[in-house]
Formats: C-alpha cells, structure tokens, sequence
C-alpha cells in the first residue's frame, strides 16, 4: 500500500499505519469493535493506575527522592543515598517497615530464594498451601532435587493443594501447620498453571486464618507479575514479605536487572545479611549507575502495569470470542498480568508466538521455534524482542508444546504495543488457518 495519497502528502490514518504493518481491514476492523466495547473496563483499570501512579509520587516525595539519589557509587558502597532511599521508597509504598532493592538480586528467582534460605534454619518447616510454587522454585527448596537446596540444609517443606473449584483447602492446611513451620509460602500469580491467580483480599483471608492457628509464622508472599494490578499488595493484608522482580512489574520495563523483598525489619535484615554477608547486610552494595533506571521505571510501572494488563484483556475476549478457552476469561477481575489462550494444537501456539515476535521493536525479523529447553518435558516455543533481555513486562509469549496447547502471553510497554501485538497474533492465527473470522 502507498504511503502517500493523492495530493503527495502523508496519509495520517492509523488503519492505514497498520497495514503497512501487515494488518488486514478484516482483522482491524474485528478488533475495533472488540476494543470499543471494551471501553468502561479499560477506564477502570486507568482508574487504579492513577490511584498507583499518585501512591508511587507520594512515596518518593516522602522519602524525599533528590537529584543526589540518581547517581551511584562504586566498592563497597558505603553510605549509597540512592540505595537506601529507593529502599525506603520500595517500603513505603508497600508499607512495610523496611526493604532490599538491590541490582546485586540478580532475577525473581534468587529474590525468592533469598527470602527463604535467609529467614528459614535447619529443623524449620516450609509450607506452601497454595499448591506447587513456580517451577523454577522446585529445585530450590528441594522438591526436585538440587545442590544446595533447603532439603539439602535440613529444611523440610509441606504443600497443600487448592480444591478443584480453586478455594483454599483450609482443613489440611490447618492440619499441615505444627510446631516446625516457620514460614509459609503464597504464590499470588497462577504462573504457568491454570489455577486462578489469587486477589489480595483471598490472600489476606489465607494469612489470617495461618496466623488465628500459628501467630508467629512468617507469611511470605511471591508477588511476580501482581505488583500495581491492585490498589493494595499483599503487605497490606498482613504479609511479613513480599518478593519479585525488576524485569517484571515494578521495574517498569527500564529497570536492566534486580529484585526486590519487602517486609518486617527483621526479615528484610536476614535477607540482607544473606545477600551480601552477616554484618555487613545492608551496608554494603555499591549501586553503580543503575539507580535512575530503578526509579524512573518504577515511577512508569502503574501505567506501565495498566498497559500490560489491557492488553491481557484485549486478548482475552479476542479469543474467547473466537471459541478458544481463555484463563482469566473475558468478564474476570484481574490480579496479575498474564492471559493464557488454549489453542488445543501446536500450530496455534506456533502462529500466536510467531505473531508476538513479529510486533517486537528488537528481533521482529526472526522466527521462532519450539526448543528443547532445559528443566522442560516438552518443546517450548518464546517470543520476545525485547529491549531488556528475558524481560517480561514487555510484549512476550510462551508455551510448551504439548496439550492443552495453551499460550502465556503477558505485558507490553504501552498500551499501543501490546493492542498492536495482540493484532498481529490474530493475523498470523488467521493466515495459518486455525481460526477464521
Ligand atoms: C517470573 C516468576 C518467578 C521467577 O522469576 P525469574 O525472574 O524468572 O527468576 C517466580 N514466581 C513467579 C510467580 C513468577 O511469575
């Protein structure tokens, strides 16, 4: 198509924009409608990035973020003000008493197992009673097994599965609560699994009827990909700690590397002490030049998140409409990011994932394939372009190539990308024949 009309000038039509970018007008106009009526469920969640927006500012004027705290330094990092004022800011917002943000927190994962490994002690108990954690923390604490995991220092661990209609099994975890457990453990995202991704209301639930049984048990939560989905985290609710990572959620898409634990003094201290070492703790830890990223893409990430979650959305009821089962569904109330479309085949995985890479600003040349990963029974097919490697608060996709054939697909700097990403996945659906409009 021409990008000019007839008078020579510039042909400014957004439809006409995106078939330059290979969408078809049946598939524009589908998704127009779609989005029109998606109207007072996007000013709802605009709604909530205002109210996070201004909680984020609020903080970081409280803390009285300066010009000084931009900078970084370089050693030990003696006296960092950068540091340890986005450490208050990070507590102030969750309402914590204290935190540990730190590039030195090199993923989720070692956020996750810091807070473990820091505040459990051989003879202590672990309980999840959310069913199996995410699959990268199965060799941490030892379920499958792993050199230096907490089975391997004498921490024993117990799980309580969901019910089947997703409600907390509050008779068994009550049983599975004695004198041992020290620290339970609540997944607030579903991650790759179909069970619902938890409110902090039912949270909050969960964490009162722990403590009503055991006060002085450690409530931790993993807040991956819920951060600034809600106006309240789980901190608000009772959580001693809650963890998650920079390149997702609060990190706001410009934070490279880092993670995060919120929570009581004395757990962010046994944090700290293990991260770095006992008696240094939080002391140390120069921040080099990486601060300015921390906060100015946690002063992005409400809107940011708020982009991220239309997106999931948008897709939702696109799918859905096309007769795929999507989790959550099109009507639900969300409490984190990811949207997962079961396609029933590997091709519609394949052409959803092949769809997602064709959007990215970074690598939208290359194809992508199914993979034997490591630590994964079957092929798994990813999608990403993006600015920040692995980062998964921008536009990525992924899915195992094995049934139900269902696709996680999660985040999208700005609303715009995510909105054009999800379109050219249904492009590339439609051309590879396996759905039809
Ligand atoms: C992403 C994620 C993790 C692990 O984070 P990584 O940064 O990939 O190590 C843990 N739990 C949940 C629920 C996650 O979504």
């Amino acid at each position: 198509m021409s990008s000019t009309n007839s008078n020579n000038k510039i042909n400014t039509s957004t439809e006409n924009m995106y078939a330059q970018l290979g969408i078809s007008d049946e598939v524009y106009d589908y998704c127009k409608k779609i989005l029109d009526d998606l109207a007072p469920r996007f000013e709802m969640i605009d709604k909530n990035a205002e109210y996070n927006q201004l909680k984020v500012l609020k903080a970081m004027q409280d803390c009285k973020v300066s010009e000084a705290c931009l900078l970084g330094t370089t050693g030990y990092g003696y006296n960092d003000l950068g540091r340890d004022t986005l450490e208050a800011v990070y507590a102030s917002i969750f309402h914590t008493e204290d935190a540990l943000v730190r590039p030195q927190i090199t993923c989720g994962t070692h956020a996750l197992a810091l807070a473990l490994m820091s505040n459990l002690r051989p003879g202590d108990e672990l309980l999840s009673p959310v069913g199996k954690p995410y699959d990268t923390l199965e060799e941490v604490i030892g379920i499958r097994p792993s050199k230096g995991s907490l089975a391997e220092y004498g921490v024993t661990y117990k799980q309580v599965d969901l019910l089947e209609d997703g409600s907390f099994d509050y008779e068994n975890i009550k049983k599975a609560i004695n004198d041992k457990t020290k620290l339970v453990t609540i997944q607030r995202s579903k991650g790759y699994q179909t069970r619902p991704t938890l409110s902090v209301e039912r949270i909050g639930e969960l964490i009162a009827f722990i403590k009503d049984i055991k006060p002085d048990v450690i409530c931790m939560v993993d807040n991956c990909y819920g951060e600034f989905v809600e106006r309240i985290e789980p901190t608000d609710v009772g959580a001693d700690m809650v963890v998650g990572s920079l390149i997702k959620n609060p990190g706001g898409g410009l934070a490279p590397i880092g993670g995060y634990i919120a929570g009581k003094k004395e757990c962010v201290e046994n944090a700290a002490f293990r991260l770095t070492s006992p008696g240094l703790g939080k002391e140390v830890g120069a921040s080099l030049g990486i601060l300015s990223d921390f906060y100015h893409g946690l002063f992005l990430a409400p809107t940011v998140t708020a982009g991220a979650l239309k997106g999931a959305v948008f897709a939702a009821n696109i799918y859905e409409k096309l007769g795929f089962k999507v989790v959550p569904d099109s009507n639900e109330s969300r409490h984190d990011i990811i949207q997962a479309v079961e396609f029933g085949t590997p091709e519609g995985v394949i052409a959803f994932c092949k769809g997602i890479q064709a959007a990215a600003p970074v690598d939208s040349f290359v194809t992508p394939e199914p993979w034997d990963m490591p630590g994964y029974d079957a092929q798994v097919i990813m999608a990403a372009g993006a600015f920040v490697s692995g980062s998964s608060i921008e536009l990525s996709a992924d899915g195992p190539i094995k049934p139900p054939y269902a696709v996680y697909f999660q985040g999208g700097l700005t609303f715009e990308h995510a909105r054009f990403g999800i379109m050219k996945t249904l492009q590339s659906v439609i051309d590879a024949g396996v759905a039809k409009l």
